[in-house]
């Protein structure tokens, strides 16, 4: 069994319309925009990245916006759900900006004896917000949600997937262990992480399969710590017959991906060297950055790329 994952790393969605996709996360969730980049294999294709205040790996809500990009549609195969963590008691304003902001029928109710709320992104995407206690990393408050109700990071993601066999083994593999059920979720966690350690498996054998789409979850990256770490999971995943693939440089992070026996799609992303490594912690987001490769697209590309008014 791996000891290297240390929870979620990044969740990276499909989105239809960049400035929509935008306010959601900024105005809507006030959580903080780490990265303005594009799609390193697709560079006519924003990269926009959303976290916590320090950007933690753990907190980091990605986005590869397609105009015009037609709606996903749910089922197995797929992240069904994305969490975050926010503090204890803070629901009931949850709840309410949710309702300001246009968010149709948040949807309020307890699963393994937490505190959630249910609601759907601008593409349809599934999330929902957990209250947890004592979380403490750090807050974003630029964005009008105060330091008492902010989002902490992610608090897990639910998978839905058809056969729970060989997942669970994966999991397992990975350091998991099962600790609940309820109804049709299993609840999985790491003895220690980063917070956002936890895994929600449900299982619906008659349910169809997930078709991609605008508002579907495209992949979920999991922590290691440094590049070393990285390379030992790699190499157990490859003797336990895993098709991974090589280390891609993502630049604030270096990538190996592999598809899940319940067909969705795994990465093992490293911590370091972070968002601050291109631009400094009380800028991040703000320019658009470019990896070294496509540096010779930009003036095309900001021509190109739809603006993104903050
Ligand atoms: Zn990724």
């Amino acid at each position: 069994m791996l000891e290297q994952i240390q929870g979620l790393h990044h969740v990276t969605s499909i989105a239809s319309d960049p400035q929509r996709n935008n306010d959601f996360f900024t105005k809507t969730l006030g959580l903080r925009r780490v990265k303005k980049t594009v799609n390193f294999d697709r560079p006519d294709v924003y990269h926009l990245y959303y976290g916590n205040g320090d950007g933690d790996p753990g907190s980091v809500m990605t986005y590869f916006p397609f105009p015009g990009r037609l709606p996903g549609s749910p089922g197995t195969g797929e992240v069904g759900c994305t969490a975050f963590a926010i503090p204890e008691g803070s629901l009931g304003y949850w709840e309410q900006r949710l309702v300001d902001f246009g968010v149709r029928t948040p949807k309020k109710y307890a699963l393994f004896g937490e505190k959630r709320l249910a609601f759907q992104g601008p593409d349809g995407d599934f999330f929902a917000l957990i209250e947890v206690e004592d979380d403490p990393r750090k807050p974003w408050t630029g964005n009008s949600v105060p330091s008492l109700a902010a989002i902490r990071g992610f608090h897990s993601v639910c998978m839905r997937i058809a056969k729970q066999r060989a997942m669970i083994e994966l999991l397992k593999f990975m350091g998991y262990h099962r600790i609940n059920k309820e109804g049709q979720v299993q609840r999985f966690a790491l003895k220690a992480g980063n917070r956002a350690s936890f895994i929600d498996l449900e299982i619906l054998p008659s349910a169809p399969v997930a078709v991609q789409g605008a508002g579907s979850v495209h992949h979920v990256a999991f922590s290691v710590k440094n590049q070393r770490a990285q390379q030992e999971v790699r190499s157990a995943l490859l003797e336990m017959g895993h098709e991974v693939t090589s280390i891609r440089d993502r630049d604030y992070f270096k990538a190996i991906y592999f598809r899940s026996p319940g067909g969705i799609l795994f990465e093992v992303a490293t911590d370091t060297p972070g968002f601050t490594c291109d631009e400094d912690q009380d800028h991040l987001g703000l320019a658009l950055k470019l990896p070294k490769q496509h540096e010779h697209l930009r003036p095309l590309l900001e021509q190109e790329l739809q603006p993104i008014v903050d």
